[in-house]
């Protein structure tokens, strides 16, 4: 036996474990082993050995110490293994197991999860309970790349111990989740199944009810919108040989005979220059990317959703070419190392110019937001080039991310743009300009910028224009627009409510309980009576001010200035009565609920318009005699319609709500398991289907 000493580091994820080990091995041994299928690395640093093991996220869970999913409400929690508590968590016995084995011929413990809330709370947990008390002296690795560069800093310079605010902020925030999630899925379940006798899951977590509220309260407007019309006219006029567009000096014309008299005063005549004004605008470089922005710009540009753009930015992340996503600084200070940065990214043939031009700056300074985040920078990229082939999905990311860096150092761009006001009697027509006459920082981002020049020919005042066409255009106000996931991010970012790792997996939740659909969100009839009952029985559990304060108190337990049991008594006190009241309401609730379900479940069922008879509506049906599905009408069920289809009895078979092109009735989407789901026409006669 030597009396080396045996260090036990506790990663997130298992690409982060290898990546430490690799950093840490010095030119030495460095293995991967494993521990009953649970793999780990062990380094031999010559005075140390190294035990690097990574968790499967959380390992423990919020669990109410009453187990009966009948009683409500419940105050009391506690942390259980989560293999005792879910369904479907089996593998993290194992994975306890394992750590704790491992644990025990330890002497020093290191905690290298993620630098926020949840890499915090997890550690916590795991040294706790799993490594038999190590919470408190463990040592905390800070690092915001996985590049062997940081890793090797964060190793020689770790902190003294793990950051306790933090953790007391994300065991906070598990507490209440569980409080408020547990409760108030019990209260539906529980007072759904007393009314009909049937057991459904339903719930509403803290922050998705307020969340769902935003889509309710946008669909209602939508709905009782009453569209006003309006008119607008536009000339094609004759500038020197080309063909231009010019806009009427009034945008909304209120009559339409108004809008005829300017037509008919205007066509065929012969207009002329009154004035003309031309603005110079210098444009700053963008800031850089935080994680909002990122889903943002990624929405925009591509159409990914928040969470599938966060789940790209992890795996970059963890491939080492970007720094730590989850942020929401805005800023990127010196320390990261610009020009190392640029340097290695000059390797790349891609940015090897426009690197290279930003390299012989005298003054490299990043414009930079106002938000900062003590965890981390702005999102970066860390200069590593990929060791592997990236997805299309990953390539256009990182490269978003990249161009986005470079722009952060460029020059302003200057923009003309240039009104010219054309006079016909007394009416005038704008026609405007605009180009960039420096592109400075428009040339890093190039791609992803929208540069639509519209460069006019030398004018002057008094010069005359031919007006080919004068057009009226006939309009209507609109609606405010459906929100999408990006712009429901937006909205709960800007209302305080969640977190920037949490936002994109509570708007995923929303579609998978069926409360919304579509990428232009629209809210189901479940998702309105569910927000019309909490509204009508339990206000404040979709108010954005309970959920806002509790994240108010979050933040302050974070920065030291509140302590977690004060405000869980708080928020015990502010929702016992609610739950009271919920439970005095169960009969109303439960029957409510019911009828809500019922109602949604036969939704679930109707395909569409029958078009043998056009009155009745198809429907999945089981055969009595058979138990298989298949398609009938509900006419059928009154002697007036015999039509029937049958159905693959694999599956789950979703209407889609749209007709076939090629015969007409409706569309399915049928999905297996493991399988990529296609879109089924029901009538098998369907000319779709005849082969040749
Ligand atoms: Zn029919
Ligand atoms: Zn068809």
């Amino acid at each position: 036996m030597s009396d080396k000493k045996t260090v036990f580091i506790l990663c997130e994820k298992p690409d982060a474990a290898m990546r430490i080990a690799k950093a840490l091995e010095n030119g030495n041994s460095f293995s991967r082993k494993t521990l009953y299928g649970v793999p780990y690395y062990e380094v031999d640093r010559g005075n140390e050995k190294l035990l690097i093991v990574s968790a499967l996220g959380h390992l423990y869970t919020m669990s109410p110490k009453i187990a009966n999913r009948e009683i409500f409400p419940v105050f009391d929690f506690s942390w259980a293994p989560r293999y005792l508590v879910e369904r479907g968590a089996k593998k993290t016995k194992t994975w306890i197991n394992v750590i704790s084995k491992l644990s025990k011929k330890a002497q020093e413990f290191i905690l290298a999860t993620d630098y926020d809330i949840e890499g915090a709370t997890l550690g916590y947990t795991i040294l706790k309970y799993a490594c038999g008390g190590k919470e408190k002296e463990a040592k905390r690795m800070k690092f915001s790349t996985l590049t062997t560069n940081d890793l090797r800093k964060a190793y020689e310079s770790l902190l003294p111990h793990i950051e306790f605010p933090v953790v007391e902020a994300g065991l906070c925030r598990h507490f209440l989740d569980a409080l408020y999630g547990i409760n108030l899925s019990r209260a539906m379940t529980v007072s759904a199944k007393n009314w009909s006798g049937k057991y459904s899951t339903l719930s509403i977590g803290r922050v998705q009810g307020p969340t769902l509220k935003f889509l309710v309260d946008r669909e209602k407007e939508i709905n009782s919108f009453i569209p006003t019309p309006y008119w607008s006219i536009k000339a094609k006029i004759k500038v020197k040989g080309s063909i231009y567009e010019a806009e009427y000096e009034k945008e909304v014309i209120r009559t339409k005979s108004e809008a005829d008299l300017i037509v008919d005063s205007c066509k065929n005549k012969i207009g002329k220059i009154s004035r003309i004004e031309v603005k110079k605008i210098l444009q700053k470089p963008p800031i850089p990317f935080d994680l909002g922005a990122l889903q943002t710009e990624a929405y925009a540009l591509f159409k990914y959703t928040p969470k599938r753009t966060l789940e790209i930015a992890e795996r970059l992340y963890l491939s080492a070419l970007i720094s730590y996503p989850r942020t929401s600084s805005q800023k990127l200070p010196p320390s990261i190392n610009y020009v190392s940065i640029l340097e290695s990214l000059k390797n790349h043939p891609e940015y090897r110019d426009l690197a290279g031009t930003l390299l012989t700056k005298n003054d490299l300074t990043p414009r930079e937001g106002k938000k900062d985040d003590p965890a981390h920078p702005a999102i970066y990229p860390t200069g590593n080039l990929p060791e592997r082939d990236l997805s299309p999905q990953e390539k256009r990311i990182w490269d978003l991310i990249v161009r986005r860096f470079m722009a952060v150092f460029g020059s302003p761009a200057l923009k003309q743009s240039v009104k010219v006001s054309i006079s016909i009697g007394e009416h005038t027509f704008y026609l405007r300009g605009r180009r960039i006459l420096d592109e400075g920082w428009i040339k890093f981002y190039r791609p992803y910028v929208r540069v639509d020049e519209v460069i006019l020919p030398e004018l002057k005042v008094g010069d005359q224009i031919e007006f080919l066409e004068v057009l009226r255009e006939d309009k209507f106000t609109r609606p405010p627009p459906r929100h999408n996931p990006s712009s429901l991010l937006k909205k709960m970012e800007a209302e305080g409510i969640g977190t920037k790792s949490t936002r994109a997996d509570i708007i995923e939740t929303l579609y998978e309980r069926g409360y919304i659909s579509g990428e232009r969100i629209t809210v189901s009839e479940l998702g309105f009576d569910v927000i019309d009952l909490l509204d009508r029985y339990c206000p404040e559990v979709i108010s954005v001010s309970l959920t806002k304060d509790l994240e108010e108190s979050m933040d302050r337990i974070q920065s030291g200035n509140e302590k977690m049991e004060n405000v869980i008594v708080k928020a015990v006190e502010r929702l016992k009565p609610i739950f009271e009241e919920i439970k005095r309401y169960e009969k109303d609730i439960g029957r409510e609920l019911s009828e809500s379900i019922k109602k949604a479940r036969l939704q679930e069922r109707i395909l569409g318009q029958c078009l043998t008879c056009g009155t009745g509506k198809l429907i999945i049906l089981h055969s009595r005699r058979s138990g298989k599905r298949f398609v009938g009408c509900t006419n059928f069920f009154n002697g007036l319609c015999k039509t029937s289809f049958p159905l693959p009895q694999k599956g789950s078979i979703k209407p889609l709500h749209r007709s076939c092109s090629k015969c007409g009735w409706p569309l399915v989407q049928v999905k297996i398991k493991g399988k990529r789901p296609w879109i089924l026409c029901i009538n098998p006669e369907c000319p779709s289907k005849k082969a040749g």
